[in-house]
């Protein structure tokens, strides 16, 4: 337990099986309370468990209370956690920016890779997924950020997304899942999760299956399901807080 210190108290297995179970409680609410608002239905929802920073212990034990969907964004960290998790049925989803040069590591155990935003990206990833022998399922990234700075957050313009599109469903080795999108820092969510939908819907167009829309963290999932969200993509709420990490 000693690696989970990071300013957390130590608890037992069974006090942390408790928080998870609260955190997951209060989240199943939220989003039930989130689609009943929205008209939608629950299971319509996928959702996913972001355990950076979190050990594999804590995976297991999510993993104990049904969760299926695991989802990470660094390589590093990643690997070992779901090599010490690859006897749990779990889907591996790969939420953070990727460079080119790690693909062949995240095509190892990722199934979903959430942030696609370059040609560059599809070609590694599609050369990485032949060799590892496996499908990979690729969303593109979008990027919401109205000014030009984008943050280093990545994701593509809005108008790049379709081409990306077709890249990824021409692919050898990929699958194009739909559309990825972290609403702006410090602006409302509602307006760039509806522009997200708009770059959604005009990429189904082309491509019917491409029904994934994965967007929503913790502090804005209501407004994600209010725009059609597919996929939340939760940390905090379910796992409590953990240090910011150095990028
Ligand atoms: C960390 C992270 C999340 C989860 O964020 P929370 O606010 O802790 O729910 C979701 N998506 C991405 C890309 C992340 O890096």
């Amino acid at each position: 337990m000693a690696d989970r210190t990071r300013g957390t108290p130590v608890v037992t297995p069974e006090e942390r099986r408790a928080e998870l179970a609260d955190g997951l409680a209060a989240v199943r609410a939220r989003i039930a309370a989130a689609c009943a608002a929205a008209g939608r239905d629950e299971r319509e929802i996928t959702l996913i468990a972001v355990t950076k920073t979190f050990p594999a212990a804590d995976v297991r034990l999510l993993a104990g209370l049904g969760l299926t969907e695991v989802g990470e964004n660094r390589d590093q960290e990643a690997r070992p956690k779901a090599a010490d998790c690859a006897d749990l049925p779990l889907t591996w989803h790969f939420v953070g920016r990727l460079q080119t040069n790690k693909a062949r590591a995240v095509a190892g155990y990722a199934d979903v890779v959430h942030s696609v935003d370059r040609a560059r990206l599809v070609r590694a990833l599609s050369d990485a997924a032949g060799r590892a022998g496996r499908e990979l399922r690729c969303l593109v990234q979008v990027s919401l950020d109205e000014d030009e700075r984008r943050e280093g957050r990545g994701g593509a313009a809005p108008e790049d997304v379709p081409g990306l599109a077709d890249e990824i469903a021409g692919a050898p080795g990929l699958e194009l899942g739909g559309v990825m999108a972290v609403a702006p820092l410090g602006a409302d969510p509602l307006p760039a999760f509806a522009r997200l939908a708009e770059v959604a819907s005009g990429v189904r167009r082309n491509h019917p299956g491409a029904s994934i829309v994965s967007a929503g963290m913790s502090g804005d999932l209501e407004q994600a399901i209010a725009c059609g969200a597919t996929h939340l993509r939760i940390g905090t709420a379910l796992l409590g807080g953990r240090r910011a990490i150095v990028r």
